[in-house]
């Protein structure tokens, strides 16, 4: 068992201030073990915890990791059923005997219901035949879809669906 020294509550503070800032601004958890090898108080470890929040230079020149990513922005539940869907493409290993070289993954946001539909490539127009023949007669056309394809592929997409179901864009002045 080793003996260590008892610090009364009035030097807590120097205590850890001396050995903070004098052995190289040690992070709370490191600071805690070398204080804790030498000394003894009740609270040292929140005292510890706090100090290394408060310390000047630490707050100045350490890194902050936490902070380094953005914020999620989680997307919002659907009021109702076949509302909305997510849509990617799992590319298969091989050709299939069919020509089929990839699955197109639709699944429904309110239920999770999956529609799983193999398709010969991942182009806009295939997609968009794939959504006609699969998902209009089931769910409707007030729908929209969240996936992560870039913009031109989902603007090339809209326009396919639009052809094959004859919806005209309109323009109001
Ligand atoms: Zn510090």
């Amino acid at each position: 068992m080793t003996k260590r020294l008892c610090v009364p509550s009035n030097f807590r503070h120097d205590m850890i201030s001396y050995v903070h800032d004098n052995c190289g601004h040690y992070a709370a958890q490191s600071l805690f073990h070398t204080l804790a090898a030498r000394y003894y108080c009740k609270s040292m470890f929140a005292d510890a915890v706090e100090y290394c929040k408060t310390c000047d230079v630490c707050q100045r020149t350490k890194i902050n990791y936490g902070h380094r990513y953005a914020p999620l922005h989680p997307l919002s539940v659907p009021d109702e059923v076949g509302t909305r869907f997510s849509m990617d493409h799992k590319v298969l290993t091989h050709t299939t005997a069919a020509g089929n070289t990839a699955v197109l993954v639709i699944v429904e946001c309110f239920s999770g219901f999956p529609h799983l539909i193999p398709v010969p490539d991942q182009t806009a127009d295939t997609t968009a035949r794939a959504i006609v023949q699969h998902i209009v007669p089931l769910w409707g056309f007030n729908f929209c879809y969240t996936a992560t394809k870039p913009l031109h592929f989902l603007s090339a997409l809209f326009a396919h669906v639009n052809v094959m179901l004859v919806i005209h864009q309109g323009l109001q002045s």
